[in-house]
């Protein structure tokens, strides 16, 4: 994919709902997807309808309101960047853990993404103390998944347009 086709690969993306959570996470697969130098991504990735991007951890966009109008969505692809950690404690947004808001987010979604080997498998979290998992280990449908650390923005936005565009679903 040339950097062409990447761009006009990742405005295909963004014109559909895509839910991008990040729970225990560095942003590194976020930050690598915003400094892609496509045109006009800030504001697709933070700002447009409708796009949600949900930090557990620290955004301008998050908070439970915005989590709220997110799990009213019907048609999504949930993407999430980040561990999972088995204490629930160590990540919550008010009365709901975050593995609790992926399981609930997962059920209605069109596909699930996890992006990073953080939200793959735990990654450099599974061995510390926080023990944490990923995406996969708490829900029991397909999820695409796109190893690295931080994963490649070319493969997040492959395996995307993959899963919008006739992936098996789960
Ligand atoms: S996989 Fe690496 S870059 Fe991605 S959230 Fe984890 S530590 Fe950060």
């Amino acid at each position: 994919m040339n950097r062409l086709d990447y761009c006009q690969a990742l405005e295909e993306i963004l014109r559909h709902n895509v839910v991008w959570i990040e729970a225990q996470s560095c942003s590194g697969e976020s930050v690598m997807v915003m400094k892609s130098g496509c045109k006009g991504m800030e504001d697709l990735f933070f700002h447009s309808s409708p796009v949600k991007f949900l930090s557990l951890l620290s955004s301008e966009r998050s908070g439970y309101e915005l989590i709220r109008e997110v799990l009213s969505l019907n048609d999504y692809v949930l993407v999430v960047e980040g561990a999972l950690p088995r204490d629930q404690e160590l990540c919550k947004v008010k009365d709901m853990t975050c593995q609790d808001l992926v399981v609930r987010l997962a059920q209605r979604a069109r596909a699930v993404v996890a992006v990073g080997s953080c939200a793959v498998n735990g990654g450099i979290l599974r061995e510390s103390g926080a023990n944490s998992v990923g995406v996969k280990d708490v829900l029991g449908k397909k999820v695409y998944e796109v190893l690295g650390c931080p994963a490649s923005d070319k493969m997040i936005v492959a395996a995307l347009y993959y899963a919008l565009s006739g992936g098996p679903d789960a």
